[in-house]
């Protein structure tokens, strides 16, 4: 399993999300304090964030953990961004090494994160494959659970449906096929949609200032908020709104 996490708001420098806070997402790569499945996260790790005035967002992803890449460091101590979602990667057993498999994947001007697995990869998998439109399977980013799951989310997006709608349809279709944990995450650079189904995850939330979304809590402050299990979350700097799956 991965750690993930998501921010909007006022403008942040990636190291100040990533890299400074005491056990946030650069700790967690080797020491997260919360994850129930895997023990480190050195499979590879990504950062994509969002320029002010362009919707199409960039992103940096790496093979290897996010401490033994010193040009990360740099970037992460000048880029600024009001929008950025990182993840740290445990990759699942099966599924394909390498940068491609890291996330967030990204299209449209969206990126998109899981923290988790669909058993059975590859060999149970036909139900779920089904449900995409063979070119669409052909074109998956990575041989991976996870991008197999967003490829079924880039498909309901494409098809008209909101993030939310997106994020909970694509959990409902999963999980009727097979055991899976699904804690995704989702964002345009304005939005963030965000689920909970089989792992942690929390809120931080200053209204009118910032939101940010994470598998674990980056320090012991006080404004870390659980979210519940089977949750679908759409949060903006405005607000979070928190709802059963
Ligand atoms: N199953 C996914 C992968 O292999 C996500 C892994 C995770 O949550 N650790 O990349």
């Amino acid at each position: 399993m991965c750690r993930h996490l998501a921010y909007l708001g006022a403008p942040v420098a990636l190291g100040e999300l990533i890299v400074e806070p005491p056990f946030g997402l650069h700790r967690q790569s080797w020491a997260p304090r919360m994850q129930r499945h895997g023990t480190m996260n050195v499979d590879g790790f990504g950062v994509g964030w969002y320029a002010d005035g362009d919707p199409v967002p960039a992103r940096y992803r790496r093979a290897g953990p996010i401490w033994a890449d010193p040009s990360f460091a740099d970037l992460a101590r000048v880029v600024r961004s009001r929008a950025v979602l990182a993840a740290v990667r445990s990759a699942t057993e099966g599924c394909a090494a390498g940068e491609a498999a890291a996330a967030p994947f990204g299209a449209d001007g969206w990126l998109f994160s899981h923290n988790g697995a669909v058993q059975g990869w590859p060999d149970k998998l036909d139900a779920v494959a089904a449900l995409l439109p063979p070119a669409e399977l052909l074109s998956l980013e990575a041989r991976s659970d996870s991008a197999l799951v967003w490829a079924l989310v880039l498909h309901r997006l494409r098809a008209g449906a909101g993030p939310g709608e997106a994020l909970a349809a694509t959990v409902q279709d999963i999980a009727a096929c097979t055991e899976a944990r699904l804690n995704l995450l989702l964002t345009d650079g304005r939005t963030i949609a965000a689920t909970t189904y089989g792992d942690t995850l929390f809120r931080r939330s200053r209204p009118g200032h910032s939101v940010l979304l994470a598998s674990e809590p980056g320090d012991d402050g006080p404004e870390w908020a659980p979210v519940p299990d089977r949750s679908l979350v759409l949060a903006t700097t405005e607000g979070v709104t928190v709802r059963p799956l």
